[in-house]
Parts: structure tokens; C-alpha cells; sequence
């Protein structure tokens, strides 16, 4: 993963070893191999429970069944707790049985057999949390939060993106503040090129473990309750949620889900090899300033918007290079804050149209998709300030404006 991300994963520590501190309890960070790290620790501190996350992406499953090997051996429990998803994507499978590939329609079809999530599990009490600080102060200095020089990672992070559940939590209470909005929220009409985001901007911390799910969905669906109309999945705020455990489910019962070869729902196609242009794309180097301003936004921010995403996937795969979405995905999951294996390489597929959409010529214009919402290229001029000068009219297209026109915008097109 790259620098930002594990700057918003120390800055999500940090604060969550804060919040605890305050509450009387403290964090413990042991960095290491898992399995040492457990059987240096079980007898040395007398554990005789460990929880983690119940997760559908292979690696975490193999640790899963890894930690329950050991826990037989060395004597201690194992708690594995749905946190990460809204359903356990099991029963939805078992639902879908005989009649696969499962349709995001479908799947909301078993959503309504299952009825509402379960509620997060139970808050702990004040009690709870004094018990779970160390007897040895010292521990607490010993088993610090890392900080960046730790990891070998500039000391700054660039982007302005903050980890952490309580700024989490402050994102969600700012937009659940506009009910009207959340009530008519329709995600083609929020805008890619916008300064700041134009949906929630919440991914990040979902897919860091800062904010629940749940807590998101149970909001929504009281806001839903109190407002005459609102809008309704695919489109919806809940109905974004759902596209998550969309993926979140087909990944759990699709092997190499994030490969083509041996991926029994990908189209098998012959993408093109080639490096220079891959490099040029991650880079921000295309020469398309509205594709380059993305991946500039990408590579400083880690965050774009989700249309965003699809002009550069677009772009990447069927669109113009004809390179492999597998590629992209290894791109994005580097650089993104919200990289989540199911969802990553989902939205690949679908966007290379591989998997789940096939109509591979509906493609997104380099030139006119970004120019819809923000004909002036304020977008463009932010990212990418050499051609903050350029008149509106070339923005998109510099390599239009004459050789005259060019320089007074001080910046000669090669
Ligand atoms: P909102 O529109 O506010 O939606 C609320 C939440 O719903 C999001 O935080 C997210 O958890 C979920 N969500 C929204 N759209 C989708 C979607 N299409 N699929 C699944 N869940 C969704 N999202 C990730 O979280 N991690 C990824 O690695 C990721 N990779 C992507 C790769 C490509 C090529 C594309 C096209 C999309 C990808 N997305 C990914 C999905 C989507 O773009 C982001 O979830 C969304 O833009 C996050 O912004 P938001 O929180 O403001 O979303």
C-alpha cells in the first residue's frame, strides 16, 4: 500500500488510541508476523480471547483459519465478528443457490427476504473499558501507536484526507445535517470535477474500519423514514451501500475474483502490454489534461470521485489504451484511501467491461465528459496548474490553441 494510506492508517490509530485513552482504557500496537506475534504474546499476557473481523478477501480468510489452528493449540478462544459488511454473505449465497451469476437486481431481491441488517453487536461500559487498560504503564510507551519514520514514509502526509473515527464521524453528521440532500441523493447527478466532494466522501473510513456500516445504513434509513419521498437503490445513498455488499458477496464465492485468468466471471481478452503507456496514465502524464488532472488528484489525495474513476478506467481499458484492468486495479489499489479488494477489482471489471456490464463501445469521451459539469476547467486548472492560464475553450484540447495562443498561457504544447 502506498504513503497515504498508511498515513490515514496512523492517523486512524492514533485517534482510536485517544478515544480510548479518554474512555480509560489504552491501545496496544504490535507490529509483526501475525502468528509470532500470537505465540510470543498468548502466555507472556495470559490471553484467552482474540477477536478480529469476519473478511471475505482470501488472505484474511487463510489468517482466520490460520488464528483458530493456533488458538486449538495454545488454548485461547477465537471471535470472528461480521463488523466490516451489512449482511454475512453466506446466507445471501445460500439464497442465491441453483441460480447464479447473481444480478445486483437479484441481490436486492434477497436483500428483502433478509430484511434489515442486524444491529451492531453491543456497546461496551465504561467498566468494560477500565478493565482493558494494562497494569504496567510502561506497556503503553513500548506498544505505541508507530509513527511515519517507523515505516520509512515521508513524515507529512499531502493529502487532505484526515484518518480517524472522529473525523469519520464528523463527515457523516455534516451531510446527514442536509436531509433533503441525503433524501434525493441520485449518484449520476453528483459531479466528478467538483473541488470538494460532491457524494459523502465516507469510503475511506469504511474501508479503514473507522465507521460502521451499520451506522451509516441505520441514519439513512431514519432519515428515509421522516421524508415524504426519497430516492431508491441503484441510486440512492442506501443503494450505494448495497453496491459494496454487491461486491463484497459475488467476490466471496468467485475464485481469482481479482484476475482475469482462472476468473470464471471475467471475459477472457487480449489486452495490450505496454509499459510507457501504463506509466504514462499513472503518472498523470496522457496528455488529456481532464484524464491527468484525475489521476494528479489520485495520486495526491487518494481519493477521486466514483465517475472520475470510470473516465480513467474507461480510459486505461476499452476506452483508448487497451490495457488490462488488472493493471489499473493494482494502480488504484496502491494509491487509493479506500482500497478494498471485492470492491477494487469489481469495479474493474464492470468499467473494462469484463464482468457484470458488456456494452464495451458506450465508452467516456476524454474531451466532452469533464467539460459537461465544469465547462471552465477549474478542476484541470487546480491539478494541473501549467495550463491554469489556457482559455476556457482549451482546456480539454490545449493542443488546439495556436502556437501564439500557447504562449501567452506560458506553456508550449509538445
Ligand atoms: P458515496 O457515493 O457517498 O457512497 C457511500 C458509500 O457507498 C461509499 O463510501 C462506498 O462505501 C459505497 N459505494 C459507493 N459507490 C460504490 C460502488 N460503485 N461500489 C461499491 N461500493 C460503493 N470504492 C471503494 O470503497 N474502494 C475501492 O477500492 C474502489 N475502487 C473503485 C474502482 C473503480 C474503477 C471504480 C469505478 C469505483 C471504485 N470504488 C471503490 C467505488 C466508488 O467509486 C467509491 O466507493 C466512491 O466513489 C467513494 O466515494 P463516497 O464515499 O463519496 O461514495
Amino acid at each position: 500500500i502506498g504513503a497515504l494510506r498508511w498515513h490515514f492508517l496512523l492517523q486512524s490509530l492514533d485517534d482510536l488510541q485517544k478515544n480510548l485513552c479518554q474512555l480509560g482504557s489504552c491501545l496496544l500496537v504490535i507490529q509483526g508476523e501475525y502468528e509470532s506475534v500470537l505465540r510470543d504474546h498468548i502466555q507472556k499476557w495470559n490471553i484467552t480471547q482474540v477477536t478480529l473481523d469476519a473478511e471475505m478477501e482470501p488472505f484474511y480468510k487463510e489468517m482466520e483459519a490460520n488464528i483458530r489452528h493456533l488458538g486449538e493449540e495454545l488454548g485461547f478462544e477465537v471471535l470472528s465478528l461480521l463488523g466490516h459488511s451489512l449482511y454475512d454473505t453466506k446466507r445471501i449465497l445460500d439464497l442465491n443457490s441453483g441460480t447464479p451469476p447473481l444480478t445486483y437486481k437479484r441481490f436486492l431481491h434477497i436483500l428483502s427476504l433478509l430484511g434489515d441488517p442486524e444491529v451492531p453487536v453491543r456497546n461496551l461500559s465504561a467498566e468494560d473499558f477500565q478493565r482493558c487498560r494494562p497494569r504496567d504503564p510502561g506497556l503503553a510507551e513500548c506498544y505505541r501507536v508507530p509513527l511515519p519514520v517507523d515505516l520509512k514514509i515521508p513524515p507529512e502526509s499531502p493529502s487532505p484526507w484526515r484518518g480517524g473515527e472522529t473525523e469519520g464521524l464528523q463527515r457523516l453528521e455534516q451531510h446527514l445535517t442536509d436531509q433533503g440532500w441525503v433524501a434525493s441523493f441520485t449518484k449520476p447527478r453528483t459531479i466528478p470535477n467538483s473541488l470538494l466532494p460532491s457524494t459523502t466522501g465516507l469510503s475511506p473510513y469504511f474501508s479503514m474500519g473507522c465507521l460502521s456500516v451499520r451506522t451509516f445504513f441505520y441514519r439513512l434509513s431514519n432519515i428515509y423514514a421522516q421524508a415524504k419521498h426519497h430516492s431508491l437503490p441503484p441510486v440512492s445513498l442506501q443503494g450505494q451501500l448495497l453496491w459494496r455488499e454487491f461486491f463484497y458477496t459475488v467476490a466471496s464465492a468467485t475464485p481469482n475474483f481479482t484476475k482475469m485468468a482462472g476468473n470464471p466471471i471475467c471475459l477472457q481478452i487480449s489486452w495490450y502490454e505496454d509499459a510507457e503507456r501504463l506509466h504514462k496514465w499513472k503518472t498523470a502524464q496522457t496528455g488529456f489534461p481532464w484524464i491527468d488532472a484525475i489521476m494528479t488528484q489520485l495520486r495526491q489525495e487518494g481519493w477521486i470521485h466514483h465517475l472520475a474513476r470510470h473516465a480513467v478506467a474507461c480510459f486505461l481499458t476499452r476506452g483508448d489504451l487497451w490495457i488490462s484492468w488488472e493493471e489499473g486495479m493494482k494502480v488504484f489499489e496502491e494509491l487509493l484511501l479506500d482500497a478494498d479488494y471485492s470492491i477494487n477489482a469489481g469495479n474493474w471489471m464492470w468499467l473494462s467491461a469484463s464482468a457484470f456490464f458488456h456494452q464495451y463501445t458506450r465508452i467516456f469521451c476524454p474531451v466532452r465528459f469533464g467539460k459537461r459539469t465544469d465547462p471552465e476547467g477549474q478542476y484541470i486548472r487546480k491539478y494541473l496548474p501549467i495550463l491554469k492560464n489556457f482559455p476556457s475553450k482549451y482546456i480539454y484540447e490545449p493542443w488546439t490553441a495556436s502556437e501564439e495562443e500557447q504562449k501567452q498561457a506560458g506553456c508550449i504544447i509538445g
